[in-house]
């Protein structure tokens, strides 16, 4: 039981659970022979829950937690990420010996079973601040000690932007100076912004891209991003999350209005 290890996603709503499916779709599709799970709150709809089940090999619900931090997620635009203090859950899955947690706006490109040869806390920089850890794509293991240190640590010291990615930067204060190897290559957890930011790179080392992740408000699945005129590169990797996303028609129970559009 102890050297069980699983791809861990978090999906809050029901248009969360359609990027869930897309990150199991595409783990399974390059022939991971890790479990893949995912956390669901209460408010899921038995609907997306069932559709998720038909993915994932174990759907977990977890409580909800919010950081309630109205003022740091202002600064950061987000007003909806308090509920990513829902992640930290994921260090209560003690059934696995190590995990990595995918966000559920990430599309994966290739196998990356490799990332299970890391140890905690192992993440990319993150492209806004590289000094911290983007918390989209981490390797981590599960720990009630841990889990109880970081709800402390929390209680305590809050989030420095309101999200997981604050409270965890903090508690993982190590993480930019002390062990080069819990740094992950940005192509594991390659972000929209970086195309915009830093192009060049993007076209010498994008094509190695392993894991891509819609960072930002705009998602794959939100009606506005597929409208979108903007960035040919972005909207390649869009178009490959919808393929993804359809290449089950039948597990369609996650889907949202926006998703009867024609594209
Ligand atoms: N999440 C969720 N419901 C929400 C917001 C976030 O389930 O309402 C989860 C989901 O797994 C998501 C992660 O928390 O991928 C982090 O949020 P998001 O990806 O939107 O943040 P970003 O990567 O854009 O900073
Ligand atoms: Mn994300």
């Amino acid at each position: 039981m102890s050297g069980r290890e699983a791809f861990v996603t978090l999906a809050t709503t029901n248009s969360y659970c359609m990027g869930a499916t897309v990150v199991a779709r595409s783990l399974r599709r390059h022939g991971t022979t890790r479990s893949i799970v995912v956390m669901v709150t209460p408010n899921v709809s038995e609907q997306s829950r069932l559709a998720l089940q038909s993915v994932f090999d174990e759907v977990i619900t977890v409580d909800v937690m919010d950081s309630g931090d109205r003022l740091n997620l202002s600064l950061l635009g987000r007003p909806e990420l308090g509920i990513t203090f829902t992640k930290i859950h994921c260090w209560t899955l003690t059934q696995y010996s190590k995990c990595v947690f995918l966000d559920a706006d990430t599309l994966v490109l290739c196998n990356v079973d490799e990332l299970f040869h890391r140890d905690e806390l192992s993440a990319a920089p993150d492209p806004g601040w590289p000094d911290c850890f983007n918390s989209g794509v981490f390797v981590f293991r599960p720990s009630l000690h841990t889990h109880h240190r970081l709800l402390e640590h929390a209680r305590q010291h809050g989030s420095f932007d309101g999200g997981d990615q604050g409270l965890l930067n903090s508690f993982f204060s190590g993480w930019p100076v002390e062990d080069i190897s819990k740094h992950l290559p940005f192509i594991y957890n390659l972000s929209a912004s970086s195309l915009y930011s830093y192009l060049p790179a993007f076209q010498q080392f994008g094509h190695d891209a392993k894991i891509v992740h819609f960072l930002g408000s705009e998602k794959p699945w939100s009606s506005s991003s597929r409208r979108e005129g903007g960035h040919s590169h972005m909207e390649q990797f869009v178009s490959l999350w919808w393929r993804e996303y359809r290449s089950n028609t039948e597990a369609s129970a996650a889907e949202t209005p926006q998703q009867t559009q024609t594209k």
